[in-house]
């Protein structure tokens, strides 16, 4: 059995008497994708913080590479090859794609006071890995603010990718999109799982999640509900198991007793 690239385990968090995140364990594996599924309030974001390491966890071990670790901001977790794709993606809309691509990363050519930025190569990187995931740039001139979603997310994580991220996490990125353009980003996560990253998927839809997960880790206000193989589930089941899902079950069951009651059945 290979061993996970990254592995928390028991981990709580608390904001004063919130429990936010209570023992919770999860394992992500190179060339996999560990579906995080939970409701609003499950404790999604708090796990995504403690991963990327915007917070630190109180309690519970975390390893990545197998060594223990904890980060001190999120740039130490990107440095180890932790990326995050946050939900608002950090990009500047009115900057070109090839500035966002390397903000905070400018590629330079000389040294020092003589030092200017690259910009023929940062072009050419761009239109590059962007082709990778397999979207055509026509101009890197272009505004990020001119991409669709789901070009916007693809950049971010193909960013992310170039930048040599190992794990990739990536904070619900289909939760703003129509159907076709969280298609094109659920494309890019198998792409992502294909390259050997280890990818975390947080999501709170299952529809999405099922389709290109392997693993699914159900969280429910801040605990840990079940963690599944993809073999041994079915979307329907997971739908089930997502919070909500008896208490939407219970809700059909009255709406449709109101109903009937309404019409004289
Ligand atoms: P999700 O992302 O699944 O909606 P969160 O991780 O944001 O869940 O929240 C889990 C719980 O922790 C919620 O009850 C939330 O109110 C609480 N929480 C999260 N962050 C903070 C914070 N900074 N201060 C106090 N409570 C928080």
């Amino acid at each position: 059995m290979t061993r996970p690239l990254l592995s928390i385990s028991n981990v709580s968090k608390f904001y004063g008497n919130v429990i936010a995140l209570s023992e919770v364990s999860l394992d992500v594996y190179a060339g996999q994708v560990t579906c995080v599924l939970g409701d609003n309030g499950a404790g999604k974001s708090t796990l995504i913080k403690i991963l990327s390491g915007v917070v630190t966890l109180d309690s519970g071990s975390y390893r990545f590479e197998d060594e223990p670790v904890s980060f001190s901001g999120p740039r130490e977790a990107q440095d180890a090859g932790i990326a995050t794709v946050f939900q608002d993606l950090a990009t500047v809309p009115l900057m070109s794609v090839w500035r966002n691509f390397f903000l905070g990363n400018e590629l330079t050519l000389g040294r020092g006071l003589m030092s200017r930025l690259d910009i023929n190569r940062a072009k050419g990187i761009v239109r590059e890995e962007m082709q990778k995931m397999g979207i055509d740039v026509r101009d890197p001139n272009q505004n990020v603010g001119t991409l669709s979603g789901g070009e916007r997310q693809a950049m971010a994580i193909a960013r992310a990718v170039y930048f040599g991220a190992k794990v990739l996490i990536l904070d619900e990125p289909t939760s703003a999109l129509g159907v076709r353009q969280s298609g094109i980003v659920l494309r890019y996560i198998v792409q992502a799982r294909e390259q050997g990253k280890g990818v975390v998927f947080i999501t709170h839809n299952p529809h999405h999640a099922f389709p290109v997960g392997d693993r699914f880790v159900l969280l429910r206000r801040g605990k840990l509900m079940a963690t599944i193989e993809k073999e041994q589930t079915t979307i329907e089941e997971l739908t089930r198991m997502m919070a909500g899902g008896p208490e939407l079950e219970q809700l059909a069951h009255e709406l449709s007793l109101a109903t009937r009651k309404k019409s004289g059945e």
